[in-house]
């Protein structure tokens, strides 16, 4: 099982929050991230296997849309910030067209990314 996790800058705390939660069901999944988002995971759990990209606004949006096109990915967590005005809205626009062309499972907030995890990981263990 492969994820892809991101955060923009407002909600990274909130993802690292959500992994926290959601630990048990991640302890086998391998994490690929964006750059900043991937550097604040590692750093809270170093047990997790994550993969850094480049920073989202470097072309890391961009790589995890290429994952998608190699049907590399089980699902995508993109915690986009709302309340800022486009926020970077071409790399929001393209990766949601392409988890929609790829029917892939993606989730921009907690509660739709809680239902995808417990969904697609089954059972947390211990
Ligand atoms: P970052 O990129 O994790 O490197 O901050 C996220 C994004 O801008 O999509």
């Amino acid at each position: 099982m492969c994820f892809a996790l991101v955060a923009h800058d407002a909600r990274k705390d909130e993802l690292v929050e959500w992994v926290r939660h959601n630990k048990s069901y991640l302890s086998d999944v391998r994490i690929v991230s964006t750059g900043t988002t991937g550097g604040r995971i590692s750093e809270s759990f170093p047990k997790l296997a994550v993969t850094r990209l480049k920073s989202g606004p470097l072309g890391g949006d961009q790589q995890i849309g290429a994952l998608i096109c190699e049907e590399e990915l089980d699902a995508l967590i993109f915690f986009v910030d709302p309340l800022s005005p486009m926020p970077h809205d071409v790399d929001v626009k393209a990766l949601t067209r392409l988890a929609t062309v790829y029917d892939l499972p993606m989730a921009c907030s907690q509660s739709t990314a809680d239902l995808i995890v417990s969904g697609l990981c089954g059972q947390p263990t211990a």
